[in-house]
C-alpha cells in the first residue's frame, strides 16, 4: 500500500529507468529465459492462485484454469518470438559508394524497446489481461521494464502473480526493477504513473471513461506518450436474410451462448445484432428469447460492474422505441440478468445512447426495413474490436459491399461464428478504431502486440563493430533480414 504516491511513483520509475538501461540490451535468449521462468512460476503457484482468483472475481474454476493456461501460453509464445529474433524487422541497405549522381550511405534499421511501460490490469481478466497479461508479457519481450498498477478487484491474485514474476526475474538474473507492482486507493497513483517523465508507454484495458482519461493525460504531458487502451466495443453481428430463413434457430442458440458467456463480461460480447425485419428475424428472436429465458443470472466480477450493468440496462430500456424481448429470471444485486431487446433501425439511427456499450449479458437487435437501412446502421456505428456476418458464401457474395464497410469499422471480421473467444496467435488482431481502442494500428493479443512497445531506429554509416548484433553483415543470430542487394540473410 502506498502512503505517499508521488514519492513512491518516483522511486518506482527511477528504478524502472535504471533497469531499462541494461535490460534493453539483453539478448533474445536472456529475455526468453525470463518469460519462460514467469510461466513456470505462475504454474508453481498451483491451487492457491486458482482459489484466490475465483474468490476475488466470482469466475468459475474452469475459466480461471483456462485463463492461467492462456497466460503461461502467451509468456512462452513471446519467449519463442524473441529467441528467434526476426521480430526486430532488421532492414539492411548496404552502401552504394559509386551510385550516380550521389553515393548511397550504408543504412540499417531495426526495432528497439521504447522504455518503461505502465500496465493497468483489467477487471474482467484477472490473469490473461492483468499482472502477467498480454501487455506485460509483450512489453517485457520487447525489452521494456513494466510497472503494473493492480486492479483493486483482484488485488490478492495480482500480488501472487507479481511475486511469481519477481521470483522469475531473480532466478534468471534480470536487473532490479525490471518488473514492479503498485497498488493503492483512488486514481492518484495511476495518474502519477502515467505523468512520470520516465514512463514511455501505457497499456490499459477497462472502461471508455478511464481509458480516455489516461489517454488525454498522456497527451497533456510535456512529452506526450502513447497509450494503448482497449475500451469499448459492442461487436455487431449482421444476419443475412436468406441464410437466416434456413438457420434461424441454430443461429439464435449460438448467439445466446455468446451473449451469456462469462455473464457477458467480455470485450468481444455481441452487444448488437443487425438484421432485415422479416419472418426469419421473428423466428430468430423467438428462439433467442427462449434461450435467454432458460439462461441463469450470474454473479458479476465486482459490485461496481454489476451496478454499472444494472444502470446501463435500465437506461437503455428507457429509451424511446426500445422493446425488451426476453430475459432470464431476475438475479440479486450482485448478478447480471441476461436480457435481449429490439429497436427499429430508424430509431436506433437517431439515438447515440443505443450505440454505447452495456457491459454484461445484453444484446440489442436492430430491425432494418431493407439493405439500405442496414448499411446506414453499419455506417453510423463506432469503431469495434470485431464484426460478424452470418450468411453462406453465396449470399455473402451478393453483399460484398458489407465486407468493405466492416473493414473500416473493426479489427477482426468473422463469418459464421461468434465474436467471443480470442485466439492467441500471430494472425490475431485484437484492436480496432476508436472507441474500441485508442490506436487502431495495433493489436493487444498475438505476437504483434510487441509492436506497441518498440520504435524503429536507423543506423547510418555505422562500422560493423558498432552495429547491434541483429544488423551486422555477418549474421551471428541467424535471423532473417531484408537486404537491398537481393541477398537474404
Ligand atoms: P475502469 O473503471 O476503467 O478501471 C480500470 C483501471 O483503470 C483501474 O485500475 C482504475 O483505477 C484505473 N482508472 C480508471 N479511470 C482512471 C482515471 N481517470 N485515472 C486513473 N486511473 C483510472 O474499469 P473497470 O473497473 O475494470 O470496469 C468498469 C467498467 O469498464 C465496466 O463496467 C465496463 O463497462 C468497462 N469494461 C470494459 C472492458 C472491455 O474490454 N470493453 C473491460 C473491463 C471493463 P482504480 O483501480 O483506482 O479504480
Amino acid at each position: 500500500m502506498i502512503n505517499n504516491p508521488t514519492e513512491e511513483v518516483n522511486r518506482v520509475l527511477q528504478q524502472a529507468h535504471v533497469a531499462f538501461l541494461s535490460y534493453k540490451n539483453f539478448s533474445g535468449k536472456q529475455k526468453a529465459a525470463f518469460l519462460r521462468a514467469i510461466a513456470d512460476e505462475i504454474e508453481a503457484l498451483g491451487a492457491e492462485l486458482v482459489s484466490t482468483a475465483m474468490r476475488e472475481t466470482n469466475l468459475p474454476e474452469a475459466r480461471i484454469i483456462n485463463e492461467r493456461g492462456r497466460t503461461t501460453g502467451h509468456c512462452r509464445m513471446f519467449a519463442d518470438l524473441v529467441e528467434e529474433g526476426s521480430w526486430v524487422e532488421a532492414r539492411v541497405d548496404t552502401a552504394l559508394p559509386n551510385r550516380i549522381p550521389a553515393p548511397k550511405p550504408d543504412m540499417r534499421k531495426m526495432l528497439v524497446p521504447i522504455g518503461p511501460v505502465v500496465v493497468f490490469g483489467a477487471a474482467n481478466f484477472p490473469l490473461a489481461y492483468s499482472t502477467a497479461g498480454g501487455d506485460t508479457a509483450s512489453a517485457l519481450a520487447a525489452g521494456c521494464p513494466v510497472i503494473v498498477k493492480a486492479h483493486p478487484a483482484h488485488l490478492e491474485t495480482s500480488k501472487l502473480v507479481a511475486a511469481a514474476i519477481e521470483k522469475a526475474a531473480a532466478k534468471t538474473g534480470m536487473p532490479q526493477g525490471v518488473f514492479q507492482h503498485v497498488h493503492g486507493e483512488g486514481f492518484e497513483i495511476g495518474q502519477a504513473l502515467v505523468k512520470h517523465p520516465f514512463t514511455k508507454a501505457v497499456g490499459f484495458t477497462g472502461s471508455l471513461v478511464g481509458g480516455k482519461a489516461l489517454f488525454d493525460l498522456a497527451n497533456q504531458r510535456p512529452e506526450p506518450i502513447p497509450v494503448f487502451a482497449e475500451m469499448s466495443s459492442i461487436n455487431p453481428v449482421i444476419l443475412l436474410p436468406e441464410t437466416l430463413s434456413r438457420d434461424a434457430a441454430k443461429t439464435a442458440s449460438q448467439l445466446a451462448g455468446s451473449i451469456t458467456l462469462g455473464v457477458g463480461q467480455f470485450c468481444t460480447n455481441p452487444g448488437l445484432i443487425i438484421a432485415i425485419d422479416d419472418a426469419a428475424l421473428a423466428s430468430f428472436i423467438a428462439t433467442l428469447v427462449t434461450e435467454i429465458e432458460k439462461s441463469l443470472p450470474g454473479t458479476m466480477l465486482h459490485q461496481g460492474i454489476a451496478d454499472n450493468y444494472a444502470k446501463r440496462l435500465t437506461q437503455t430500456l428507457a429509451q424511446k422505441g426500445v422493446k425488451a424481448e426476453g430475459q432470464s429470471a431476475n438475479g440479486n444485486a450482485a448478478q447480471g440478468t441476461p436480457l435481449v431487446a429490439s429497436v427499429a433501425a430508424e430509431t436506433f439511427l437517431q439515438n447515440p445512447t443505443l450505440s454505447e456499450e452495456v457491459f454484461g449479458p445484453f444484446s440489442l437487435i436492430v430491425k432494418c426495413k431493407d439493405t439500405n437501412e442496414l448499411h446506414q446502421v453499419i455506417t453510423k456505428s463506432h469503431g469495434q474490436l470485431t464484426a460478424t456476418i452470418i450468411g453462406d458464401e453465396a449470399e455473402i457474395s451478393k453483399h460484398k459491399v458489407l465486407i468493405n464497410m466492416l473493414i473500416e469499422k473493426a479489427g477482426r471480421l468473422i463469418i459464421n461464428g461468434v465474436p467471443t473467444g480470442v485466439e492467441v496467435c500471430p494472425a490475431q488482431m485484437h484492436g480496432g478504431p476508436y472507441p474500441a481502442t485508442t490506436d487502431s494500428r495495433f493489436t493487444a493479443v498475438g505476437t504483434d502486440a510487441i509492436k506497441r512497445f518498440v520504435r524503429p531506429v536507423t543506423f547510418q554509416n555505422f562500422p560493423e563493430s558498432l552495429l547491434p548484433t541483429e544488423l551486422k553483415t555477418e549474421n551471428p543470430l541467424g535471423i532473417w533480414r531484408l537486404f537491398n542487394n537481393e541477398q537474404k540473410k
